[in-house]
């Protein structure tokens, strides 16, 4: 495997484990019989839905919150994620009494504001975009000494989302092959560089949705590009990786085994299926890997399949409609 110019080490991660371990707990994983029998060798969800905020990226933030130093924390983080990110930077802030800023552009749904102010963050709204809440955010940095949290390339981050391998390592002895729902890729890389490390045979697949799969183009075209953001369910993995990448888009590049893309039917099927067959409700980010094992888009070898159940944050009226469209197999 090719060297990394920055690399982020095993040690990193079982710190991050040590430092997490008074906010967050190990999730569980559980075997799908249904799954195991269609795939034909054991499935196992990884429920990172189990977590307060709903998904994994409390993982990410908490780690590299806790690494600040008193002085850091004294003066504040900052985020302009609305999503998974912003909600687990508010929620570890709180958790740890520091104030969290969250730049928001005025178009941001109500609900989701709504809902970051429920976990204590101050809301600091400016202009009509995404873009102009993030340049906001630099500002806060540059001039009032606020820690910005990046969503995935940051190192403390990518080590936060690792320690999901090691707790598949400890869980699944006979683990083979890992599904991982795929965007910015701090999650992708933090797993992928835990479980090589420990057994390079294990086989990562990254996923994505057809539509503006950022990462997956950007490693064709050997660096980082920019596309327009189309509609998804899998809305969770929109987003550019930066232009300016410095971690994740070698540490993708140097992890991931194979990539597969799911097309948005399928990422509905799979949706409801959940529904269906777990009584669970999964977002669109998160149904993604069960596509890819639905859809057979995969050779596996033999051993267990571990897929990453990444979240369930998506409005109830989405899950209604995909419901009325289900179609059970
Ligand atoms: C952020 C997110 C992902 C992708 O994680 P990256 O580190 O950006 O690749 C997948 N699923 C959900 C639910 C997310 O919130």
């Amino acid at each position: 495997m090719k060297e990394l110019k920055t690399n982020v080490t095993i040690q990193n991660v079982w710190e991050a484990r040590k430092r997490m371990s008074s906010i967050i707990s190990k999730t569980p994983a559980v075997e799908s019989f249904i799954l195991s029998e269609k795939v034909g060798r054991p499935v196992y969800l990884k429920l990172e839905t189990v977590h307060d905020t709903g998904a994994f990226k409390v993982r990410g933030a908490a780690n590299k919150i806790l690494s600040l130093t008193e002085e850091e924390r004294k003066r504040g983080v900052a985020t302009y994620s609305t999503g998974n990110h912003g909600m687990a930077v508010a929620y570890v802030a709180k958790k740890l009494g520091i104030k969290a800023t969250v730049c928001i552009s005025n178009r941001v749904p109500k609900a989701k504001v709504d809902s970051l102010k429920r976990l204590g963050a101050f809301i600091e709204f400016c202009g009509e975009s995404q873009d102009e809440a993030g340049e906001r955010c630099l500002v806060l940095e540059r001039k009032h000494g606020l820690t910005v949290i990046e969503p995935f390339d940051d190192p403390e981050v990518i080590a936060g989302q690792g320690t999901i391998g090691l707790e598949l390592l400890e869980d699944i002895p006979a683990l083979k092959d890992v599904v991982v729902p795929l965007s910015g890729g701090g999650l992708l890389s933090g797993i992928g560089m835990a479980l090589k490390t420990n057994d390079p045979s294990i086989g990562i697949t990254g996923v994505s949705m057809v539509e503006s799969a950022v990462m997956y183009e950007s490693l064709r075209a050997g660096k980082p590009i920019k596309m327009p953001e189309k509609d998804t369910l899998a809305d969770s993995l929109l987003g550019g990786i930066g232009m300016d990448n410095r971690y994740t888009f070698d540490m993708v590049q140097k992890y991931m085994d194979r990539a597969v893309l799911i097309p948005e039917d399928e990422i509905a099927q799979s949706m409801a299926f959940m529904i269906d067959h777990h009584r669970m409700i999964l977002e669109g980010a998160a149904a993604t890997g069960i596509a890819a094992l639905l859809g057979n888009h995969i050779e596996y070898k033999d051993g267990a399949i571990a897929v990453i159940i990444t979240g369930h944050n998506v409005d109830l009226t989405v899950v209604q409609r995909i419901l009325n469209t289900y179609n059970p197999a």
